[in-house]
């Protein structure tokens, strides 16, 4: 299979180059040339398979020409370690648990696959892959974890200081080894910025060997899709229609969704659940895409003023508005109204939502129709943001995974960056020899 830029000025590739470069030379995204709808007989068995089974079919459609059936069953099922169960919270609404991995949070499933498959790819290179990777809290977590202690490659995660929460932020600073963690004063838009402006890099292109594992990058984004199908495969025999509702930043998450859809999953619609960064909202509402810069808020692995993956939603409905609009609409909250729902939520169903899952529960509880069945994406769990949803449903509320509790007991080791690109490439220079 082939991978084209949404861009469209840079010539086709395969696989490998599109794991290993992340982001085109013409600055677009990587898009699989064909998303070949998946057999009725698949639809038929699919209720009956493990999540494993499931994954390894859909993965099929997509990495099959390019990677032996045996290798790719062992990259899916090693990544699945897993589960992702569906949880009935309140009257035909479901929360899809995401935050069953290593670092509880959803992105685990991408980072995983990801690693595995570069890590294949690589196996018989002799230099040292540098990825480079922009979080505003749960990307890094999920990176540096599913990249760790992997030969032959190096992660350097960037990160805006003091606006990760302290468990996020001990789950990739506190990690040694082939892991750096670089505090940037700055926003996650700067940390962003500054992994793109590397890429473009010609001096750095020709020195070292860089990859991204930003949500840009096809082995993190199209595994996003297996999920959606276990999910949906639970609830087909229901005879009603199924919407989910994705609380959304850079929206890599949604954007699998609607590939799940175009290979046939049947999904009627979909709803981009936002906080107050509201630049995709707008453009569902008026057809006018603004980026602008991203606000701080309660639900902040979400805040991202100019989605990188909107680019793939554009070119999946050929820049045609109608047709977006008709697939999803959108939603925004402020951080008082997350709040007032994530209270009410476990008030009046006992189920305690993260801030993230709490908007794309509020979009269901407020759009969803009576032929409707609603799931909505639980990223991550609520312990990862201990502080802020105490404040809402009380001290000693939030259970603590031991998990989360092993990783609090690390010591914090960064590397202190401006937002300057000049600093950044410097440093990389310096490691990267
Ligand atoms: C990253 C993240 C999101 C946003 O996902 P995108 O794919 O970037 O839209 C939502 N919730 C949590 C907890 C996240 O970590």
């Amino acid at each position: 299979m082939k991978y084209y830029s949404t861009n469209k000025l840079s010539p086709k590739v395969d696989l490998r180059t599109a794991v290993t470069k992340g982001l085109a030379p013409d600055r677009g995204l990587y898009m699989p040339e064909h998303i070949i709808p998946l057999e009725p007989v698949f639809f038929a068995q699919m209720p009956h398979f493990t999540f494993q089974k499931m994954a390894f079919e859909v993965a099929k459609n997509f990495f099959g020409e390019d990677v032996p059936a045996d290798k790719l069953q062992e990259i899916v099922y090693d990544t699945l370690s897993f589960n992702t169960p569906l949880i009935e919270v309140d009257k035909d609404i479901y929360s899809l648990e995401l935050f069953h991995g290593p670092t509880l949070a959803f992105k685990d499933v991408g980072a995983r696959f990801m690693a595995r498959m570069l890590s294949w790819f690589l196996s018989e290179e002799k230099e040292i892959v540098h990825v480079l990777v922009a979080t505003s809290g749960d990307t890094g977590s999920a990176v540096a974890n599913g990249f760790l202690g992997i030969e032959g490659i190096r992660v350097h995660v960037l990160y805006p200081k003091g606006k990760v929460s302290e468990i996020q932020e001990k789950q990739f600073v506190t990690l040694g080894q082939n892991i750096t963690a670089l505090e940037v004063d700055g926003t996650f838009d700067d940390c962003q910025a500054l992994v793109k402006a590397a890429f473009m890099d010609d001096e750095l292109q020709s020195k070292m060997v860089l990859t991204s594992a930003n949500s840009i990058n096809v082995a993190r984004f199209l595994p996003q899709a297996f999920y959606y199908f276990n999910a949906v495969a639970q609830l087909m025999t229901k005879g009603k229609k199924i919407v989910f509702s994705v609380p959304s930043g850079n929206f890599g998450n949604l954007t699998a969704g609607l590939i799940a859809n175009i290979m046939g999953l049947p999904v009627s619609r979909f709803i981009a659940a936002n906080n107050s960064n509201d630049v995709v909202f707008n453009y569902l509402q008026t057809g006018d895409y603004q980026t602008k810069p991203s606000v701080t808020t309660i639900a902040n692995a979400m805040d991202v003023g100019d989605p990188s993956n909107f680019a793939r939603i554009l070119d999946l409905f050929k820049h045609d508005h109608e047709r977006v609009t008709t697939v999803m609409s959108g939603t925004t909250y402020t951080d008082g109204q997350i709040s007032e729902s994530l209270s009410a939520c476990y008030k009046e169903t006992g189920y305690l939502c993260d801030p993230h899952g709490a908007v794309a529960y509020r979009a269901l509880k407020e759009q969803l129709q009576p032929d409707e069945v609603g799931i909505f994406l639980e990223t991550a769990h609520p312990a990862k943001f201990t502080e802020t949803v105490e404040e809402i449903v009380g001290k000693g509320n939030v259970p603590m995974p031991e998990r989360l509790f092993e990783f609090m007991k690390g010591k914090k080791k960064t590397v202190q960056m401006g937002t300057d690109f000049g600093t950044f490439k410097k440093y990389l220079l310096e490691t990267g020899v």
